[in-house]
């Protein structure tokens, strides 16, 4: 396949050590695909030790705030039908996860899409159903299309989806991250374009390419980021042209803006965000699963004891550096979010680290 090509894979890698200046760089991208990618294919192994490649909260599943997980455990135990994606039945929440409540007697199912959940609140209409609308950018015109759809009065939808452009001014806020780059995310931006992301470049100087997810799309990105560094410019550029344009899809974003307001989030462990999240519209409010049971946004307890995924997602450590790593924290037995989901970071490593390939 063109872009795994290892003999262009390692012309890159040449011309990003040739490039790649003697002080300390780091660049940041913020999507659980990048990072499969990067440690999948050994890409920190190729390239020079001063530059330093860092995994920011590009994991859905892992920002998801305990506080939702309590109040569908507590829907779950009450006899609601809980309706989500696999991987988020086994996140924690302030003391149960929803296959914890599933194990109790809860009506817990994993669906693959929104339109399932639709289909199974039709089929089953002497029953009341949540479905927790989990995801970023990329996920939300389906839940959308769903809503405006008029779906059945028995579903409900508890809405957590999450914007990618404010967690990465939240990274740029961290005195001591010290970013130098962003690799902007591939999927995310096939919706939106590239417009949101000129932020960076304009107000804080801070060079930015958006790449795709094969290694060699990484690889381009990085020498796209090392170019700028060198010229000494700060630009937005887009290295994943096959599928990004300008303006992204205008129609999922205009699907999206017909079902959702934009408003601040919770993100797990990293506190509420700026017009980071979406909510329903006020004209969608039967279907609010948040105003149906009345839902409030309480105080949750993100992190078990001794978990870092607060660290791990704004990439200040990489998962060897918390000391449960592999030993009380697996993917068979996770203390956190980021070691649930496939798109986590320790869930990444650890799947890595178990057959030895490629980690740096
Ligand atoms: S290894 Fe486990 S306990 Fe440590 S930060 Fe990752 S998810 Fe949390």
């Amino acid at each position: 396949m063109r872009f795994r090509d290892p003999r262009l894979a390692r012309r890159v890698a040449d011309r990003i050590r040739k490039l790649a200046p003697p002080y300390q760089l780091r660049f940041c991208h913020v999507c659980g695909t990048h990072e499969w990618t990067i440690t999948h294919y050994g890409i920190r192994s190729l390239l020079p030790e001063t530059l330093d490649v860092i995994a920011g909260p590009g994991c859905p599943v892992c920002v998801t705030p305990a506080s939702d997980i309590d109040a569908l455990v507590s829907l779950a135990l009450q006899g609601v039908s809980i309706l989500t994606f696999g991987d988020v039945i086994r996140v924690p929440g302030s003391e149960m996860s929803l296959q914890d409540a599933k194990a109790q007697g809860g009506d817990v199912r994993v669906v693959y899409g929104v339109s399932d959940a639709v289909k199974m609140a039709r089929r089953e209409p002497e029953r009341d159903f949540v479905f927790f609308a989990v995801g970023f950018e990329t996920t939300a015109p389906s839940t959308a299309l769903e809503v405006l759809g008029r779906p059945p009065e028995n579903l409900s939808f508890l809405v957590a989806h999450r914007l990618i452009p404010p967690a990465m001014e939240l990274l740029l806020g961290i005195g001591d991250l010290h970013i130098d780059g962003f690799i902007a995310p591939g999927h995310v931006s096939t919706v939106i374009g590239m417009k949101p992301y000129r932020i960076f470049p304009e107000a804080y100087r801070m060079p930015t390419v958006i790449a795709g997810f094969e290694p060699l799309d990484v690889l381009f990105g990085i020498l796209m980021l090392l170019r700028q560094i060198r010229r000494g410019e700060a630009k937005l550029e887009n290295e994943y042209v096959r599928s990004v344009s300008w303006e992204g899809n205008i129609k999922a974003q205009r699907i999206i803006s017909d079902a959702f307001n934009v408003s601040s989030g919770h993100w797990r462990g990293l506190g509420r965000l700026p017009s980071s999240a979406l909510t329903l519209k006020e004209k969608f409010s039967r279907y609010d699963a948040r105003r149906k049971y009345n839902i409030k946004d309480e105080a949750s307890r993100d992190l078990l004891p001794g978990c870092l995924c607060h660290l791990i997602m704004i990439g200040k450590i990489k998962p060897p550096e918390c000391p449960l790593f592999m030993k009380a924290c697996t993917p068979q037995s996770p203390r956190g979010a980021c070691m649930v989901s496939s798109e986590g970071t320790c869930s990444i490593w650890a799947k890595h680290a178990a057959t030895g390939k490629h980690l740096p």
